[in-house]
């Protein structure tokens, strides 16, 4: 892994060298694109692309996250209110609960709402279900706000954590986001494979969707498939891809990279 320092993370935000790549999800019921997931990559001035892995725990160490996703939120609001992403879609974007310790966040995203007519439905907030247990009483106030706005949230990277069923019943979740070791894992035993089965069932009767993370191989699609799971997001059907390739992903699926959309089973 690369390692880079808080001044180098710094001057790359003065330089705008963060972007957002965009990781399809596809529905297991029509075949189709529902959405996307925004992920942020750092594009170097020497051309090569750095995931987040390798900056964004330093970021949220050194207390520079908030800046990060401040300048990466109108870029979202731009791909999509002007790039028509929002007129079918609904993209997640993932986010630090210390970005929602201030209102600074809410507030732009309210304000996008009103003046940039961004539609609530298609943005959703991914917070893990880590952060969420540890973080305090203001961050949940601004999720209820966006939340009573019409913003999805998404409990990213359930099933590692430990106290689940308590904040699924105290915040606004929509949407849980099956983390993909737990979908790595499902095949590997009765077990596993019933813990995800239950999951999904226990979601779905709390009303909240399930998306699963992390999907490689048409086994593990066949499985979720068969386990009632609505939505899946994964190598089998994309990688991350810059905006312009999203774009054409989303309107001629078999013509790009990745596995065609509703010919997932041809894949392997
Ligand atoms: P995450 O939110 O759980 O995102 C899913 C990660 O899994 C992404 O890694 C994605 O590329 C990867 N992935 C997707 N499908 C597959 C698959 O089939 N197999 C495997 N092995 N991996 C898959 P990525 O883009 O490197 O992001 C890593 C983490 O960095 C994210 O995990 C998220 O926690 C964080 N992150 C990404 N973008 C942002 C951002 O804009 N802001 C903040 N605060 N954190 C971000
Ligand atoms: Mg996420
Ligand atoms: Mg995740
Ligand atoms: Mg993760």
């Amino acid at each position: 892994m690369v390692n880079v320092t808080a001044d180098e993370i710094r001057s790359g935000l003065r330089n705008n060298e963060f972007i957002l790549y965009y990781q399809p999800k596809a529905s297991l019921i029509t075949n189709r694109i529902v959405g996307a997931e925004a992920l942020v990559r750092w594009r170097r001035p020497d051309g090569t692309i750095l995931s987040p892995g390798a900056f964004v725990p330093l970021a949220e160490r050194e207390r520079l996250i908030n800046r990060l996703t401040l300048q990466l939120l109108p870029q979202l609001i731009g791909d999509l209110v002007d790039h028509g992403l929002a007129d079918q879609l609904c993209i997640s974007f993932n986010v630090s609960t210390c970005d929602l310790e201030d209102p600074v966040l809410t507030h732009a995203i309210l304000d996008a709402i009103l003046t940039q007519r961004l539609p609530p439905a298609a943005l959703e907030l991914e917070i893990t279900e880590t952060q969420a247990l540890q973080s305090g009483p203001e961050v949940l106030g601004n999720i209820r706000a966006l939340s009573d706005a019409g913003i999805g949230l998404a409990m990213d990277d359930y099933g590692i954590g430990y106290s689940s069923m308590d904040t699924l019943s105290q915040w606004p979740f929509t949407t849980i986001k099956l983390d993909q070791g737990i979908v790595e894992r499902m095949l590997d035993s009765p077990k596993n494979a019933t813990i995800v089965r239950s999951s999904i069932r226990l979601a779905h009767e709390l009303g909240l969707e399930v998306v699963a993370e992390g999907v490689e191989t048409v086994s593990q699609h066949d499985f979720l498939v068969e386990a009632g799971c609505r939505i899946a997001q994964g190598f089998l059907l994309s990688r991350p891809l810059p905006l312009a390739e999203f774009k054409a992903f989303c309107a001629h699926p078999s013509h790009c990279r990745g596995l065609p959309v509703g010919l997932v089973h041809m894949a392997i």
